[in-house]
């Protein structure tokens, strides 16, 4: 038999899946993780299993216990589901900038969904740091803090990079993924990096981030934004993306990604999510700057459903003067 273990034992093992027409336009191989297929629906799930188990190897984390989280989303539902399995009550924090698709299915998968003004990560108010406190005022309870918990890329060091590495029999010329933790792209450059130094690690940004300044100057100054994608982008430097070896950073404004997204949905039917929208276009970019024949590795984080309300509603769009034709 062929079969994988409950919920927690489905997660991982996607596909690398190549992306026909982008591939075919660089001459490159343009290869995506299919993280969207994650029971849970994004390339959180991993990182959601790692943080659980980690604390609950530490004792930090008993029978019936509650797991808090900050997250934009994929995070808490990753934790929500992983929980629900292994009876832990999960409470989510989550700033009010996020798509509604994303509290309605936290509620769904019985999560307690606090929804809190957005504020930068300074103030004490900002999401992540309400969810740190509110762990700490609760008995037996654990804030997973996906930012800097380093279980987090340890999830994509074990499991996401290994399995690209297999998947392309060591063929991988460069991987580039936008950073939201940095878990993904942390993890994932580790390992290739101990494979073959040669690979090329290229962080994805979109505008209204620091991570671009920080790679290319290294002072983590923030661009101009905002940007209508979710879950990526970062003011700071968190500890899971402190010490990563870094080739370069490409930086995407929204347009080419909506038009990207749009692409994918149109002519090759793919239902992608804004972050995928951008690492695809990175992918692109670093093909081109290789030139053809060569490998690009990327993540395809999410699918588009949780996005109805903004980056597949054209009224949203064009509000922000973007365009899907
Ligand atoms: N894409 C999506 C859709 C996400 O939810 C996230 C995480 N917030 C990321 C990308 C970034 O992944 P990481 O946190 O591993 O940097």
């Amino acid at each position: 038999m062929n079969t994988l273990d409950g919920f927690t034992g489905s997660i991982g093992h996607t596909p690398l899946i190549r992306i026909r027409s982008l591939s075919v336009a660089t001459g490159c191989e343009i290869l995506g993780k299919a993280e969207f297929l994650n029971p849970g629906g994004s390339v959180k799930d991993r990182a959601a299993l790692w943080m659980v188990r980690e604390h609950e190897k530490s004792g930090a984390l008993r029978a019936g216990g509650t797991v808090v989280e900050g997250t934009a989303g994929n995070t808490g539902i990753g934790l929500a589901h992983v929980c629900n399995e292994r009876g832990y009550p999960c409470v989510i924090y989550m700033p009010d900038n996020q798509s509604p698709e994303k509290v309605e299915i936290l509620k769904t998968l019985g999560a307690e969904v606090r929804v809190v003004a957005t504020v930068p990560y300074k103030d004490p108010m900002n999401y992540q740091k309400q969810a740190g406190r509110h762990a700490e005022s609760l008995e037996n309870a654990v804030w997973a803090n996906q930012f800097d918990n380093v279980a987090n890329r340890l999830a994509h060091y074990e499991s996401t990079a290994p399995e690209i590495w297999e998947q392309t029999r060591g063929g991988v010329d460069a991987f580039t993924c936008s950073v939201g933790t940095g878990g993904t792209l942390a993890g994932v450059s580790r390992y290739l990096k101990e494979k073959s130094r040669d690979i090329r690690i290229v962080l994805a940004d979109p505008h209204g981030s620091a991570l671009y300044n920080w790679v290319t100057t290294g002072e983590a100054v923030m661009t101009p934004g905002p940007s209508i994608t979710e879950g990526i982008g970062n003011s700071r430097v968190t500890d899971n993306l402190a010490g990563t070896e870094i080739d370069d950073a490409v930086q995407v404004p929204d347009q080419p990604m909506v038009s990207m997204v749009y692409e994918m949905l149109r002519g090759e039917g793919w239902f992608f999510g804004s972050s995928t929208g951008i690492n695809l276009c990175a992918a692109v970019q670093v093909a081109e700057s290789l030139g053809p024949g060569h490998t690009i590795v990327t993540v395809l984080a999410d699918a588009g459903h949780k996005y109805q309300s903004s980056l597949f509603n054209r009224g949203f769009l064009a509000e922000r003067g973007l365009s899907p034709d």
